[in-house]
C-alpha cells in the first residue's frame, strides 16, 4: 500500500502529503478509529437481530455543522491502528455474530481499508457495507466495486447554497448524485435474505428543519433519476442540533411533525415506498454511540 503524498482520495483533493501531515479530513498516515462494535441503530435490514459490525473511522471530508458524530468526524477523536489490526477487528466482529462489516466514513482511508480487507482474506464472509455521506470520487467507488456488497449512502442536499453553508461543499449534489447512480449500477437491485440486505444500495436522506423545498428536490431526484426498484429509500427524521448547528438560525430546532409528515407524504406520492421511514420520535441523542475506543486495540 502506498500512502498518498498528494492526496486526492476524496473530492476535496486537498493534496495533503499524508506521510507528513493531516489532510482537510483529519486523515494522516495511519488509520484512526473511534469505535468498532456491534451496532443496532442502522436500518433493520442492516442491524438485524445481532447487530451490524460497525467500524467508525475518525475524521471526515465533509464539514457538516450539525454532525451527530462530531467528536470523531470534526475533532478527530480516535486511536491509530495498523491495517493488520483493522483486519483483525473485522474478523473479531464477524466472530461476535455481526451480520455485516459496516465501514462508517472510511473513504479518506481507502487504501488502508482495501489492504485490511485483503489481509482479512477469505475467512471474512459477511457482507461489507460502505456507509458514506455520499461525497466520494468515481475512482474510489470503482476501487471498492469488488469488495463492497452494500452501499449505504446519503443525498443530503440538492441546493449548493445549503451544502456550502452546512457542509462546506458547494459541489455536494453533483458528487453525491453521481455516486448514488454509480452505486446503483454497480450493486444492482436489492437482494434480501431473511430480512437482511445482502447486496444493494440504501439511499438516505435526513430531513433538515426549514429545508423542505430541498428535501422535495432530493426525493424527486431519487424518484426520477435513480433506477426504479434499484435501491431502498431511508427517510430519516432524527435531526438534532448537534455541534455547531445552533450557529445557523434555521438549524436550531428539530424538524416539526408537520415537516416530517410533508416529507413522508411526498416520498409516498413519488413512489419511494421501498425502504424505511423513521418515526419522528427517533430524534433522540441516545442514538449516537459513545465513542470510547470500544473494540479498537492495536496489538502491533
Ligand atoms: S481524503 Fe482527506 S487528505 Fe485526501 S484529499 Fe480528501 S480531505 Fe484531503
Amino acid at each position: 500500500m502506498q500512502i498518498p503524498t498528494h492526496c486526492t482520495l476524496c473530492p476535496r483533493a486537498c493534496g495533503a502529503d499524508r506521510t507528513q501531515a493531516l489532510g482537510v479530513c483529519g486523515g494522516g498516515r495511519q488509520v484512526r478509529l473511534a469505535r468498532a462494535a456491534l451496532h443496532f441503530w442502522e436500518e433493520p435490514c442492516i442491524s438485524g437481530t445481532r447487530g451490524s459490525g460497525t467500524v467508525f473511522f475518525s475524521g471526515c471530508p465533509l464539514k457538516c455543522c450539525y454532525c451527530q458524530n462530531f467528536t470523531i468526524s470534526a475533532q478527530n477523536f480516535g486511536r491509530e491502528v495498523s491495517t493488520r489490526t483493522l483486519a483483525d477487528i473485522f474478523l473479531r466482529l464477524q466472530e461476535q455474530g455481526a451480520h455485516n462489516i459496516n465501514l462508517v466514513t472510511a473513504g479518506h482511508y481507502l487504501p488502508w481499508v482495501l489492504e485490511a480487507l485483503n489481509l482479512a482474506g477469505p475467512g471474512l464472509t459477511i457482507p461489507i457495507v460502505y456507509n458514506t455521506g455520499g461525497y466520494e470520487t468515481a475512482e474510489a467507488l470503482h476501487a471498492l466495486k469488488d469488495v463492497v456488497d452494500i452501499w449505504l449512502t446519503d443525498i443530503k442536499y440538492v441546493s449548493s447554497a445549503l451544502s456550502a453553508e452546512y457542509s462546506g461543499a458547494p459541489d455536494y449534489f453533483e458528487v453525491a448524485s453521481a455516486a448514488a447512480r454509480t452505486m446503483c449500477r454497480m450493486a444492482g437491485p436489492p437482494v434480501m435474505e431473511n430480512g437482511l440486505l445482502k447486496r444493494g444500495v440504501i439511499v438516505r436522506h435526513l430531513a433538515l428543519p426549514g429545508a423542505m423545498a430541498d428535501t422535495r428536490a432530493v426525493l424527486e431526484f431519487m424518484a426520477t433519476e435513480l433506477p426504479k426498484g434499484g435501491f431502498l429509500t431511508s427517510l430519516m427524521s432524527q435531526y438534532t442540533p448537534f455541534y455547531k448547528a445552533r450557529e445557523h438560525k434555521a438549524l436550531n430546532r428539530r424538524i416539526s411533525t408537520y415537516e416530517y409528515r410533508q416529507a413522508v407524504n411526498l416520498a409516498v406520492e413519488l413512489g419511494l415506498t421501498q425502504g424505511y421511514m423513521q418515526e419522528k420520535s427517533s430524534a433522540k441523542e441516545e442514538y449516537t454511540p459513545s465513542f470510547n475506543l470500544e473494540g479498537v486495540e492495536d496489538k502491533t
